[in-house]
């Protein structure tokens, strides 16, 4: 027995199970796909159109166990939209995208089992890249829900559902005053403090009696990082013993798309402190600045890395466009445009972009490409 998602949240648990064999997703004791708790208590009842929107929340596996619905029939021909479905998100994830749905006229249905069944065959491939792609992405897909319930609600003060995904996965109470979201300060640092763009420097906000305020889109911006670790958690502590014979096709597809994000650009752990942080936030499918770009391109170009090279980079930035980061880092390399190779920044003018991380292992240098020298020539 084997567990899909293990969670809990508060007083209300459940536990999904699959089998590694046998005819149903089922609990060998019970003869169902999901472990319900008896503390049913503060349970929101969310319908499948929400679920459809969160396939990540643990009220999925009370709609799930009433399909009865096992590993091995979904793996049945009957079931190969869903699969294809699954195959497609994962698709549309693993190239930066956020994969699309129409919630009004779409089978909510597929939309909850294709999660189900993508998360099934990202573990049977097992490729750590695809499975961080695809959570960033999932990620970004329900922040654009929680945003539209956050503001939609707002009118109606119907603001169960999103409030209490926010509060319960990331701990954050927010509250509502007129318009606008409040959250404590010391939650509102604890996330903001990634964020280099000035208008989320606390002095640029308003603040009364220890409360931040933010607009619906800055509310679930300030949870985004959080949200994709834990979609990428909750996929990480699935164990698939076997592959289903109907889902082996598709993993190996999925192989074979991995290879196109094998050529990663090299990070290493001499980089100075500025660039592992830019790389960090990249790595999260954060935001990262247009001058912490320009950081990160100018730096690797002068430690001699190629444009093809240092690319993939910024595959999960979330404007990311192949062509445009090409044809850019073409142009800051000098191999396109007026032929002029832009320098690395000096770490006085990125300090002044609030992008310096400076440790004692800076040293005093004033470029970060003098990072580490001084050191040797000690
Ligand atoms: S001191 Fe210079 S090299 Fe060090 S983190 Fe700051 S900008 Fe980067």
């Amino acid at each position: 027995m084997t567990n899909l998602f293990e969670d809990n949240l508060n007083s209300y648990e459940i536990i999904w199970k699959i089998p590694s064999h046998g005819k149903t997703l089922v609990n060998q004791q019970d003869n169902q796909i999901f472990k319900l708790s008896k503390n049913k208590e503060n349970v929101l009842k969310i319908g499948i159109k929400d679920l459809a929107k969160y396939p990540f929340l643990t009220e999925a596996g009370e709609y799930l166990a009433n399909t009865g619905l096992s590993l091995e029939q979904l793996s049945h021909p009957d079931w190969k939209p869903i699969v294809e479905k699954a195959y497609g998100r994962i698709v549309v994830a693993s190239s930066g995208q956020i994969y699309g749905s129409d919630l009004e006229s779409l089978d909510n249905d597929s939309e909850l089992l294709s999660f189900i069944v993508a998360i099934i065959l990202l573990k049977s491939a097992g490729i750590a890249t695809l499975i961080r792609r695809f959570s960033l992405a999932e990620a970004r897909r329900s922040e654009r829900f929680l945003q539209q319930d956050l503001w939609v609600s707002r009118d109606k003060k119907n603001l169960e559902l999103p409030l209490k995904i926010i509060q319960d996965l990331f701990a954050v109470k927010v509250s509502i005053d007129n318009d606008e979201f409040v959250i404590k300060v010391p939650d509102y640092l604890q996330r903001a403090v990634h964020f280099h763009e000035k208008e989320w420097k606390l002095v640029n906000r308003r603040v009364t009696n220890g409360f931040v305020y933010l607009s619906a889109h800055e509310t679930v911006r300030l949870i985004r990082a959080e949200l994709g670790e834990y979609i990428n958690g909750k996929i990480q502590s699935v164990n698939i013993q076997s592959i289903p014979q109907g889902f082996k096709q598709r993993v190996e597809d999925l192989v074979i798309l991995a290879k196109k994000f094998s050529d990663t650009t090299f990070v290493s752990s001499e980089y100075p402190p500025c660039v592992k942080h830019g790389i960090e936030v990249l790595e999260k499918g954060e935001n990262l600045p247009h001058s912490g770009r320009f950081l990160l391109a100018t730096y690797l170009l002068s430690k001699g890395q190629t444009v093809d090279q240092i690319a993939p980079l910024f595959k999960n930035a979330p404007d990311y466009n192949e062509r445009t980061t090409k044809y850019q880092l073409e142009h800051i390399s000098g191999s396109s445009g007026s032929g002029t190779k832009y320098q690395c920044p000096s770490c006085e003018k990125l300090r002044s972009e609030s992008l310096c991380f400076a440790t004692s292992d800076c040293d005093g240098i004033i470029n970060p490409i003098q990072f580490g020298k001084k050191r040797k020539n000690k």
